[in-house]
């Protein structure tokens, strides 16, 4: 049984490596075997690849590095982002235009990227995006935030649809409230940090190693007829 989410021989391409969910998301797919390249603008946790995202021609480079490093991908997981927090009436265009290219627009390339490799290799291979519980809701003083995480649920969907045919899954990972830099916001305004507490079902905020489960099926041979889907990991936030 365990044989379906084995990883060995496999080569995962992880963004945002160096904390968070990012570090803990390398370690699952290194413990079930996979080779794991993580990229990050600073050392640390899996980096070994630099790049700003913020930098357009950064998933170029990105894929560059790997294959120059590993010669292939079977893995591709987005969770690099990064969130700005304002009222809409004072949202700046700067906290608009990061947001989206970060989240959105360089998940998207680097999925490109690693779709046309997968079709070089002729190989299928596993696109994770990650999503948010804003990509089902609406939040407060996040607008560029809401916005480009419901499209990545949109483009799961998008690119699960022409790329399934090529044997590629294409599909998401939505994380609850997690103890990350992230949230450092919410869980330092008492008020907030309680309010949120009082909605998990499970009682408690997520951790990194919370999602390692989901990765691990969504990276494997386990999740090879599974297309398109966003799966909350979030403690049962989204039935209450
Ligand atoms: P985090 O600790 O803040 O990690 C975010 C990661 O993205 C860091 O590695 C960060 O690098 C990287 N990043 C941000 N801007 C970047 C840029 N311009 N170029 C390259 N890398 C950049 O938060 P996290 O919670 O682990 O977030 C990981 C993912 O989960 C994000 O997509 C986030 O939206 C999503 N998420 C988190 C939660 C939660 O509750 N924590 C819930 C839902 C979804 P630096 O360290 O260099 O900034």
């Amino acid at each position: 049984m365990t044989a379906i989410f084995d990883l060995t021989g496999k080569t995962a391409l992880v963004t945002g490596a160096n904390t968070g969910l990012g570090e803990g998301i390398c370690k699952a797919l290194a413990e079930a075997g996979a080779t794991v390249y993580g990229t990050g603008r600073r050392e640390g946790g899996y980096v070994s690849i630099l790049a700003d995202l913020l930098d357009k021609d950064a998933p170029l480079s990105i894929m560059n590095a790997l294959l120059a490093k590993a010669g292939r991908i079977d893995i591709l997981v987005n969770n690099a982002g990064t969130i700005r927090r304002a009222d809409v009436l004072e949202f700046s265009d700067k906290d608009w235009d990061e947001v989206l290219q970060v989240n959105l627009t360089a998940l998207f390339k680097l999925s490109q990227l690693a779709a046309r490799q997968f079709a070089a290799q002729g190989t299928g291979g596993k696109i994770i995006n990650i999503a948010s519980m804003l990509s089902f809701q609406g939040g407060i003083r996040v607008a560029s935030y809401t916005a480009a995480k419901s499209a990545v649920r949109g483009l799961t969907l998008e690119m699960a649809n022409e790329l399934a045919p090529k044997g590629i899954n294409v599909n998401a990972i939505a994380p609850g409230y997690m103890v990350t830099n992230n949230t450092e916001a919410l869980r330092s305004d008492p008020e907030r940090s309680e309010s949120i507490l009082a909605r998990i079902p499970a009682g408690r905020w997520g951790r990194p190693s919370d999602l390692s489960g989901a990765a691990v099926f969504l990276a494997s041979a386990a999740s090879d007829y599974v297309h398109g889907v966003t799966l909350p990991v979030d403690g049962g936030w989204l039935g209450r």
